[in-house]
């Protein structure tokens, strides 16, 4: 488990405003909330306000709370609520209190009643369609419901009523009584609670009316006693609403909104709704898929979390819309990774190669820094051997312009090890390359060759050694920057996003790798243990991670 640590998402507009507030004692402490529905699992976007609530409250010495936005029982589920909790802790933060919506259902149904008693709430009994067809446009002012003028008794009573479960869902619904004129359509007699019979993963049968989302989110904040609750810019023209709530019914505090704009990353999708629809469809292997921007995803491809962090505070937090491209990820995942991940040699597309002459001296295992930078990283020794796997790309029978490894005739050094010549190609009877017979010169262990340059270095392991390994590569999920923008998930899918390599050989030092442990595969990138390997029964299953350059010049 990660530790506990103090980003520094830099000085942002937000900051400006909490120093503002306590510069004129208009707050003592600050207390901030991340507040996921959890109908889904949390994504890359979530991390950017979770980076900020978190590291908000962090910088100032306040608290945030975790809180679950439950009030659609339909679509939530424990299973969120568990895959939220452990992604929010493996980023690397702590919650002050773990809350949920559903606590205050109590208080919510009593502050309703207050808004009724004072006239400011009504029970409509129109269909949810008149509803939406008389809410007006944005030129149009709306209609008012004949039922806008019931009076308080009759609408405790029937607020009362649909508590109790005496209507069928649909048939009423508590709006708030505020103008059906008003420029906001959000202002325009808003619906606060609808009856629904559906079981709540946490109050079970004891509701059959919730409360919506405004009504909620404004109040929890308040019972929480939020100082400054942070949201994305879709809810800018919801603040009316925040703030008449809250005002109306006169709350001892008034926390203020604040919106930021979302993440967009290309070549992705950064909504719940949207991953929702991937995981459903079988187009990738669950949330954890390490296709998906989810944090479950990306930990299982190897991302680390402070990688993750790194970048929310690189992008920043604005209140302008932009998209933020895939490099500005990768190269923090690149560069974390680079600076702590021990490096191995694996070979992923194996040919066979014999050394013809390696001398009886050779020692039997060489020595390999596991980190060219850091030497607390330590060394570990891999087996010499005459018969080899090295990578097939690192032999051309026909080499392409400046081809710089192992050519028939031609010289490369093995990584390490000797300087080696390839004297024989052989070919299997379709006339495929299936082994090289080389001779090693037995003068270049750990010295130049005599009178000549050889500029090559390959990697390579002992065939009777290695280990055999599955590789999973991952590419981009989508073909496309903006995939939400298609009609068909299907038609901007990138079709080489997963290729299993099942042939690959990897040193013998990573027997006793952990799943989850991220390792540089020297040459070849960024690889991670997946939680399939079974080291118990010798199945390795690696997933790369990154490529080690960037490969967006294409
Ligand atoms: P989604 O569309 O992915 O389901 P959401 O806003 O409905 O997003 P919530 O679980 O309600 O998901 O979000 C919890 C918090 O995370 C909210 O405050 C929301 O504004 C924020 N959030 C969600 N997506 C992003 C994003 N792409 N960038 C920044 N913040 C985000
Ligand atoms: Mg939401």
């Amino acid at each position: 488990m990660s530790e506990q640590v103090v980003p520094s998402p830099g000085n942002n507009f937000i900051r400006q405003i909490i120093d503002a507030d306590l510069a004129s004692g208009r707050h003592q402490q600050v207390i901030t909330r991340f507040p996921p529905e959890p109908n889904g699992y949390l994504h890359i976007g979530h991390a950017k306000s979770i980076c900020l609530n978190f590291g908000t409250a962090q910088h100032y010495g306040g608290r945030c709370n975790l809180r679950f936005d439950d009030t659609n029982p339909e679509k939530e589920d424990a299973e969120f609520t568990r895959a939220i909790e452990r992604d929010v802790r493996w980023l690397g933060f702590q919650w002050a209190e773990l809350c949920h919506a559903s606590d205050y259902f109590q208080q919510l149904y009593d502050f309703a009643v207050a808004l009724i008693e004072s006239g400011h709430a009504y029970v409509d009994s129109q269909s949810a369609e008149r509803i939406r067809e008389t809410r007006g446009t944005l030129t149009e002012p709306g209609v008012a419901s004949p039922f806008r003028n019931r009076s308080v008794a009759e609408n405790l009573d029937l607020f009362a009523r649909m508590k109790a479960g005496e209507f069928a869902d649909g048939s009423h619904v508590l709006r708030a009584r505020i103008d059906m004129a008003s420029g906001n359509i959000n202002l325009r007699d808003p619906v606060i609670y609808r009856i629904r019979r559906a079981h709540h993963h946490r109050t079970g049968d004891a509701w059959c009316i919730y409360p919506m989302y405004d009504y909620t989110h404004c109040l929890s904040d308040m019972i929480e006693g939020v100082t400054h609750s942070l949201c994305t810019l879709e809810f800018e023209d919801h603040r009316a609403l925040y703030d008449w709530v809250l005002d109306t019914l006169d709350t001892p505090c008034h926390p203020r909104q604040y919106e930021f704009a979302r993440l967009q990353l290309e070549y992705t999708v950064v909504s719940k709704r949207r991953l929702t629809q991937l995981v459903q469809r079988g187009i990738v292997d669950g949330w954890d898929d390490p296709r998906m921007p989810t944090l479950a995803g990306l930990r299982r491809r190897g991302v680390r979390p402070q990688a993750i962090r790194t970048f929310c505070e690189r992008i920043g937090v604005t209140k302008k819309d932009a998209w933020i491209e895939m490099q500005a990820l990768e190269s923090c995942i690149r560069e974390d990774l680079d600076a702590c991940a021990p490096r191995r040699l694996a070979v992923l597309d194996p040919l066979r190669v014999t050394l013809t002459n390696l001398p009886d001296d050779a020692p039997e295992a060489l020595e390999f820094a596991n980190h060219p930078k850091d030497e607390s990283l330590g060394t570990r020794r891999a087996p010499c051997a005459a018969e080899l796997y090295i990578e097939r790309e690192d032999f051309a029978e026909v080499p392409p312009p400046k081809f710089k490894r192992l050519v028939p005739g031609g010289e490369v050094r093995l990584r390490n090890s000797y300087v080696i010549r390839c004297d024989e190609v052989i070919k299997d009877g379709a006339g495929k390359v299936v082994e090289l017979r080389c001779s090693v010169d037995a003068d270049t262990l750990g010295k130049k060759p005599e009178g000549r340059k050889v500029k090559g270095v390959i990697h390579w392991v002992s065939a009777a050694h290695s280990l055999p390994a599955e590789v999973r590569l991952y590419e981009l999920l989508f073909s496309e920057p903006n995939p939400a923008a298609a009609e068909e998930f299907e038609s901007v899918l990138n079709p080489d996003s997963l290729s299993v390599l099942s042939e690959a050989r990897v040193e013998p030092a990573l027997a006793d790798a952990a799943p989850g442990e991220t390792f540089q595969f020297e040459r070849m990138g960024y690889f991670c243990l997946d939680p399939d390997s079974d080291t118990g029964s010798g199945r390795l299953v690696f997933n790369r991670t990154i490529t080690l350059r960037d490969t967006w010049a294409r």
